[in-house]
């Protein structure tokens, strides 16, 4: 029997790069009866301003209704909570040995998971894990009780939430790890001004997605699927039935009008997009020279096949 059929709510954490296609992903699954997503749950980040920062429904997030529902659920369960800062992102503090253990991986899921079990021996760090996972909890259960679904999809790339939730929930929790070719990733980073180069950017792309592998990819088995950021955008229709079967609800659903349905979607600026048919974002072949391209390739082709992509795509 499935999670879903005997009631154990779902949480699903869609992990990836900046710049692959979660926005865009959290707008899909959102369109279906059982799946809700506001996008990404850590909430706005601090360069972004509350007083003019526009919720995907077109309001002002400080006046949009959905917000303020939120707002009074999560007072009932007992929580203070302003959209100008959610405080869910799991920002713990210690000294930087104790944050690169915790969020690292020793490629070895045993190990992996002994290194949990030590953790959460350290009072300070359990303290402040329970507390952040039963903030996170109180603002998933108020979407889900507002929306009236049953799982729920965050897109924060916060990749400790998932762990935290997997010790301090009831929830049954699974990963989207949504991958989109390095030359894409790398050329929106440039476009958008990060102070990196190519090769930079190539090392962080292949440092990320190998750690959500041997995070994820070898403990959750049947509770986590790979997925490309070119698939969905090229045949929509196939990847969501695929996504659907994974998060235990009707795959049957047609998404027809996506875009006329309520969404209230916190995340980057694609969340304003007003796009008829989704389509396949490839600037990357013009933006990138020819150089930047060959040195991508050399430092991230490697995994790059493994998902698929070719060198001369
Ligand atoms: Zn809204």
């Amino acid at each position: 029997m499935t999670a879903s059929a005997t009631g154990t709510p779902i949480f699903v954490g869609v992990e990836t790069s900046s710049y692959s296609g979660a926005t865009l992903l959290a707008f899909l699954l959102n369109a279906h009866p059982s799946i809700t997503s506001i996008g990404e749950l850590n909430g706005l980040i601090p360069s972004e301003d509350p007083e003019s920062y526009l919720c995907s429904c077109g309001k002002k997030i400080k006046d949009c209704d959905f917000w303020q529902s939120v707002s009074c659920e999560m007072k009932r369960r007992g929580f203070e909570f302003n959209v100008a800062d959610f405080r869910t992102a799991f920002r713990l503090s210690g000294q930087v040995w104790l944050q690169r253990l915790r969020a690292g991986s020793f490629r070895n899921a045993k190990l992996d998971a002994i290194r949990d079990w030590l953790l959460q021996k350290l009072p300070q760090e359990r303290r402040q894990f329970k507390a952040l996972a039963a903030r996170n909890l109180a603002l998933i259960e108020s979407i889900l009780m507002l929306t009236g679904k049953r799982v729920f999809v965050d897109t924060s790339k916060d990749h400790l939430r998932v762990r935290a939730l997997q010790m301090f929930s009831p929830y049954d929790v699974r990963v989207i790890h949504l991958v989109r070719d390095p030359r894409g990733v790398v050329a929106s980073r440039l476009r958008r001004g990060v102070p990196i180069d190519a090769e930079q950017a190539a090392r962080q792309w292949v440092r990320l997605h190998m750690r959500l592998q041997n995070l994820h990819g070898n403990s959750l088995a049947d509770k986590y699927i790979r997925i490309r950021y070119e698939d969905l955008c090229q045949n929509p229709r196939a990847v969501l039935k695929q996504l659907y079967t994974f998060c235990g609800v009707d795959s049957d659903f047609e998404i027809a009008d996506w875009q006329a349905m309520p969404h209230h979607i916190v995340g980057n600026v694609m969340r304003l997009a007003n796009v008829d048919a989704i389509k396949l974002d490839e600037r990357w072949r013009s933006l990138l020279t020819e150089t930047q391209k060959k040195d991508i390739w050399q430092i991230a082709g490697r995994l790059s096949e493994q998902y698929g992509y070719c060198a001369q795509a």
